[in-house]
């Protein structure tokens, strides 16, 4: 029986694709797969549904159903048993289709005569694009085998019409990825940019679904499973396993679906019934992919991760693309990526003139980098990766959190008006760069940079700060694949504050972990990253290289001034543990023949809430203090700076948190511990008005920001701010930012 089905199904699949080479419109293809589909099944109906926008499917060719009906036929998802086969990405099968569920009666196709249903999605990686259904009039439940059979087909169909098998001339389908599409997400970094896309992960493409002999796809799936198993087996034995079990139970629960028979079977039966090896990897993704969506466990749901993870370095292995797309990086990239760590995005550098992130957050160190550069950024842009293919134009707008792919030519022309606008106040920001920002009311607040990377040390100049802020080290360490030689940081060091001039530069020593995984570090598996074993933690613990980094700071400075801040302090002791080591290395440093810095200064990161009540002598022992407000606001609300979902519930200016840090302000002056800010935050205007009338008079922030912030400043009284606050404050208000919108557009 079984051999029947297979071999009636490679039967069909040979038709299939048969009248696939056959010349011919799109329409035309269609119409006569339908034929040959319910011809070969036995059934009077065979109807493809399809896709015409999100929400509804459309009837595009019929074999049984009143042809009329072809193209006016519109259901939405969910809606009759076909919507809810689109809907659940799950068949519907039954031998009384009038009295099941959901049955719609659609008197236009004369369906009701038909008593049997059996209808499959027709899906591409997780990504449903229509329905496939076949109907008879006798009463029959279709065999699970005949059940599978379509599936077969339905996945055929899915990977043709992505391959634009039926598009052309009187075409049942628009072409896919032709059409403008809008997609709304949220804001990380502000600015336009117009490109074109280039994607950061490849799109694998099937160009022969249908296979002549199931013998040599049997032999090349079984091959590539051998390749996909050493290579897992590889993996595993250079990852050095500690002795941590829940690592352990990951690792293995990769390993043992590499082995899996069951997975192995589904594809063997699958190139049985005529699919070649690499669509037989697909149409098991796919189901993946779909019970993905449905689980509501998180650990379950990470384990399907692994299988799509696996099934996508084995479609790697059979169809020969490799991790890079190969297609060329074009003028103007904008970097289209489901997410991206930091490490990935300083590899392509500052070419990219824009990124779009399916997932992504605002938090995270890969949107710093992006704002470091001034790149606009859009996350949480859903759909963009099945939508957008390399070349595509593209127009991000990061300020409001849109992205336009191939924009129709009056999109274009607003864009490019708005780019115009901004190169307006660019101009603006430009003539302020090398005046003060000072306020009205007679105060100078001293504006700063953020750095990383040699290349971000000629915005010095073109920004108009006062000096580096922050100079996250940890970037270099980043964009290496092992630990860099304190030679070669020496050099780095040197050459930095060679390029700032004799302006000053602070130093912060390593920040990793949480997000920052450096690719050559042993991964923590940590159950709570940012509450983890990070930044001074691991600088403590493993003395090694935070003396390293220390001793290249020392030659770098090569008798200059040197600014060296500690990150992430939570209680006085670690500061004096980190200072003591400092000093010690200043000794050795001295014995061994070094020139010693002309000054060094000492600080500490206030990123905790701890901090801020740390005893008077922690304040009088640090030669100056930076709030690192990314973090600080995340555990004084508890809400994950990376986590979408939480981190716009809570304002930076609500009150709370400004009359927190106006206590630290305060307990800074009191003691005279100079004071500056360097999270993102300090690069909004609006935050940084308020933040200078609270008393901060450093502010240090992406270099694109100095302008806008400085142009709000010198327009602005801080006395007033202050008075404006104040009331807001007192009036039991959540944030003062409303009132303080309102002061600032003249409102009030
Ligand atoms: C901060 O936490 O505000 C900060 C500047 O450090 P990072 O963003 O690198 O954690
Ligand atoms: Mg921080």
């Amino acid at each position: 029986m079984a051999d029947r089905i297979e071999s009636a199904s490679r039967k069909l699949l040979g038709r299939l694709r048969d009248s696939l080479a056959e010349e011919g419109a799109g329409q035309e293809r269609l119409d006569r797969i339908t034929h040959i589909i319910a011809d070969q099944m036995g059934t009077e109906v065979c109807s493809i549904y399809l896709f015409r926008d999100a929400d509804t499917l459309e009837l595009c060719a019929t074999e049984g159903l009143n042809p009329e009906a072809v193209h006016q036929t519109r259901m939405r998802i969910g809606e009759g048993l076909v919507g809810r086969v689109a809907k659940s990405s799950a068949p519907i099968n039954t031998p009384d289709a009038p009295s099941a569920k959901g049955f719609r009666f659609m008197p236009e196709t004369g369906e009701e005569i038909f008593s049997s249903f059996l209808g499959v999605p027709i899906q591409r990686l997780g990504e449903t694009q229509g329905v496939l259904v076949v109907q008879s009039k006798e009463a029959r439940s279709y065999s699970e085998d005949e059940v599978y059979a379509l599936e077969v087909v339905a996945m055929v169909l899915a990977e043709m019409t992505e391959l634009g098998a039926f598009l052309g001339e009187g075409a049942a389908l628009s072409p896919r990825h032709t059409q403008q599409e809008l997609f709304r997400g949220a804001c990380a970094q502000e600015g336009a940019a117009e490109g074109r896309v280039y994607l950061h992960e490849p799109r694998v493409v099937i160009t022969n679904p249908i296979a002549d002999d199931p013998h040599v796809e049997l032999k090349r799936l079984h091959e590539a499973m051998l390749v996909l198993r050493g290579s897992v087996d590889d993996m595993l034995s250079s990852t050095a396993l500690g002795p941590d079990k829940d690592q352990q139970k990951v690792l293995e629960a990769y390993r043992m679906f590499a082995n899996s028979r069951g997975w192995v079977r589904r594809m063997e039966e699958d190139i049985a019934l005529g699919l070649s090896a690499e669509a037989a990897v697909e149409k098991e993704q796919s189901a993946t992919r779909a019970r993905m969506e449905q689980v509501p466990d998180p650990y379950l749901r990470e384990r399907l991760h692994d299988l799509d993870d696996l099934s996508n370095r084995l479609l790697r292995l059979l169809t020969g693309q490799g991790e890079d797309t190969g297609a060329e990086m074009p003028n103007n990239p904008i970097l289209v990526a489901r997410n991206i760590g930091p490490g990935e995005l300083l590899d392509y550098g500052k070419k990219l003139k824009g990124i779009v992130l399916e997932e992504g957050s605002v938090g995270s160190h890969a949107a710093i980098v992006a704002r470091a550069w001034a790149i606009p950024l859009v996350i949480n842009a859903k759909r963009i990766l099945t939508e957008a293919l390399n070349g595509d134009q593209i127009l991000v707008d990061g300020d409001q959190g849109v992205v336009h792919l191939r924009p129709e030519d009056t999109v274009v022309t607003a864009f490019r008006d708005k780019i115009a606008m901004q190169t307006q106040a660019q101009k603006r920001y430009a003539s302020i760069r090398d005046k003060p920002a000072q306020t009205k009311c007679g105060r100078t607040i001293s504006l700063h940079m953020n750095a990383g990377l040699m290349a971000d040390l000629p915005s010095l100049i073109g920004s108009g700060a006062e000096g580096v802020g922050l100079f996250r080290t940890e970037l270099q360490f980043l964009i290496r694949t092992k630990v860099p030689r304190r030679s070669e940081l020496a050099r780095i060091y040197g050459s930095v504050m060679d390029a700032a001039h004799g302006k000053r530069v602070v130093f912060r020593t390593l920040d990793i972990g949480s997000d920052k995984v450096l690719p050559y570090m042993k991964p923590q598996d940590e159950p709570n990253p940012a509450l983890g074993w990070r930044a001074i933690r691991v600088g403590l613990d493993k003395k090694g290289v935070m003396r390293m980094q220390l001793q290249a700071l020392i030659r770098g400075a090569a008798g200059r001034p040197l600014s060296v801040m500690f990150p992430f302090i939570a209680q006085f002791e670690e500061y004096r543990s980190a200072h003591r080591c400092l000093m010690e290395e200043l000794e050795r440093e001295d014995k061994l023949g070094h020139v010693l810095p002309e000054t060094v200064e000492i600080g500490a990161m206030l990123e905790t809430p701890s901090l801020a009540f740390a005893p008077r002598q922690f304040f009088e022992m640090t030669d100056f203090i930076s709030i690192g407000g990314n973090d600080l606001k995340q555990f004084f609300f508890a809400a994950d700076r990376e986590n979408e979902r939480v981190r716009r519930r809570y304002d930076t200016l609500n009150v709370s948190y400004l009359t927190f840090l106006e206590q630290i302000v305060n307990r800074c002056a009191d003691i005279g511990t100079p004071l500056s800010f360097c999270g993102e935050d300090a690069g909004r205007p609006v935050e940084a008005l308020c933040f200078a009338a609270m008393g901060l008079d450093t502010l240090s922030m992406r270099p694109a920001s100095i302008g806008p912030v400085k142009s709000l400043l010198r327009r602005s009284d801080l006395k007033e701010a202050k008075a404006v606050i104040d009331e807001a404050r007192a009036s039991g208000a959540q944030s003062v930012r409303p009132a303080v919108i309102d002061w600032l557009t003249g409102r009030s």
